[in-house]
């Protein structure tokens, strides 16, 4: 077997989140069931019709560049990449070539094995996306159709460096950009309705003889999952080594052409599509059509103002403020936006980010998902968990009468009635849960129990821990509200003095 590594870049597609397509007016919205209803003769490309810039998907574009870390150009123009395919009307596609709104920046994510790994990114563009063609693959005949809703909607292609090394590595980059791109609400990120897609270019860097000897370069296109995308990339690896010891082509040979594939997932396999075509098939030019565009800093300083925290970011704040596990951290930032918020309400109130952790992860998420509520319809609010925390931090409940209080609360609200933060210490007095610290009357009843039970207090005299535990509970039933650990400690030092 040869010594290999792997080389994966990719070039992800996001469709932005604006009313209108690109440059016409059209609806963009994801309507497969009424094809060629969202098209008028700008994005038909019929003769004469003259597109205009969306501003808002450009300043979409902006935004998402200042999350990637792109550098961005105050000059840039569009031009025509030309090719024929049925969903392309015009014939070419409005892109960007030589002067991409944005160049240079980087993806951050956290590794499994707590590594920060870096993503170098080349550069960001905008261009139109193309139709949608819809072929019959019953084999009962050759029908191929095109719905164009799609022909024009704003895309931003986001092509990285080849520093990913794993198809894992692949996963947990696409991962994170779409966490970052939900986050700054540029994008729906839709995998199935392909709002986000990417491309991976793949090959091998063969270790031989102190020589190191790249393979040619395959680019899968088009997978829209992170499964697909990992899946593929694994296929990918295995069939490149075993065309490696069978032909030994490199990368350049003129017999070994970079060519596209496709990743059929019934399969697991990929398949040969075509050759790919080099950037001078295309024949660029300038779109004499379109102004090119001057970006100004009172633009970018106005959209900068908009932007919220990035996910990287809040881990890292999570880590170092509030003393959670990376693990936690990013439990608590995948769920998105709103969990987080609500987090932050729950720590502000409690002032315990490792206690507001642990309910919000686990308690919280489990009701959500049990209830099929969002955080929005849940009754718990962010005000009332706090309240709830923050008398567990003052050590007024325990956790489990904590816990006591969170179920009734719900159970409350089952039967619509109101709840708020005030209906704490209601259901503490009415239950009886409230943490005795008094430890008079701990005691007394920790006396009652060893009278009751001297069988047990002798053993526990003579040394037999086990014997501690029942007389723990017997306490613990008589007190509710106790604290089992105070309770367990009175006892030791009762029966060891
Ligand atoms: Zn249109
Ligand atoms: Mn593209």
């Amino acid at each position: 077997m040869a010594n290999y590594t792997t080389i994966i870049g990719l070039e992800v597609h996001v469709q932005l989140l604006t009313n209108t397509k690109l440059f016409c007016s059209c609806p963009n919205r994801f309507n497969p069931d009424n094809p060629n209803v969202q098209t008028c003769p700008v994005c038909l490309g019929l003769p004469g019709a003259l597109p205009v810039l969306n501003r808002e998907a450009f300043k979409l574009s902006l935004k998402t560049a200042m999350a990637l870390n792109l550098e961005l150009a105050r000059f840039t123009k569009w031009d025509r990449k030309q090719y024929y395919y049925p969903d392309l009307p015009k014939g070419y596609q409005t892109s960007q070539f030589d002067l991409p709104f944005s160049s240079k920046g980087y993806v951050e994510f956290d590794m499994p094995s707590g590594e920060l790994k870096r993503v170098r990114l080349i550069r960001a563009h905008l261009e139109e996306d193309a139709g949608k063609n819809i072929h019959d693959e019953s084999g009962r005949g050759a029908d191929s159709q095109v719905d164009l809703n799609r022909a024009g909607t704003p895309l931003l292609e986001i092509v990285s460096e080849p520093d990913i090394r794993s198809a894992e590595e692949a996963r947990l980059y696409l991962e994170e950009m779409r966490l970052l791109l939900l986050t700054i609400g540029v994008s729906d990120c839709n995998m199935q309705e392909g709002s986000l897609r990417c491309d991976a270019n793949v090959n091998l860097h063969i270790h031989e003889n102190g020589e190191t000897i790249p393979t040619p370069i395959v680019e899968i296109k088009n997978l829209n999952s992170f499964r697909f995308l990992e899946a593929a990339i694994e296929y990918e690896v295995k069939r490149q080594l075993g065309q490696w010891e069978k032909e030994r082509k490199r990368l350049g040979d003129v017999d070994a052409p970079k060519t596209t594939r496709g990743y059929d997932p019934d399969r697991g396999v990929t398949v040969l599509q075509r050759g790919k075509e080099g950037a001078a098939d295309y024949r660029y030019f300038p779109c004499p059509d379109l102004v090119p565009v001057v970006v100004s800093e009172e633009e970018l300083a106005a959209i900068r103002a908009t932007l919220v925290e990035f996910p990287s970011a809040r881990r890292r704040r999570y880590c170092d403020q509030l003393g959670l596990s990376a693990y936690d951290a990013q439990v608590i930032v995948n769920q998105g936006n709103e969990f987080a918020a609500y987090y932050d309400a729950v720590v502000a109130i409690c002032g315990d980010g490792k206690l507001a952790a642990n309910w919000t992860t686990q308690d919280v998420l489990r009701q959500t998902n049990d209830r099929r509520e969002t955080l929005a319809q849940f009754p718990v609010t962010a005000e009332i968990l706090g309240t709830l925390l923050s008398k567990v931090a003052k050590n007024e409940l325990t956790i489990k009468a904590a816990r006591d209080v969170f179920a009734a609360l719900l159970a409350e609200a089952d039967e619509e009635k109101p709840i708020s933060k005030e209906r704490i210490d209601a259901i503490v007095t009415e239950k009886g849960l409230a943490t005795i610290s008094d430890t008079g009357a701990i005691d007394a009843v920790i006396n009652a129990v060893v009278a009751r039970n001297e069988k047990a207090a002798a053993d526990v005299r003579a040394g037999k821990q086990q014997a501690l535990g029942p007389l723990v509970g017997q306490v613990m039933k008589e007190l509710k509200g106790a604290d089992a650990k105070v309770v367990r400690q009175m006892l030791i030092d009762k029966l060891s003095s």
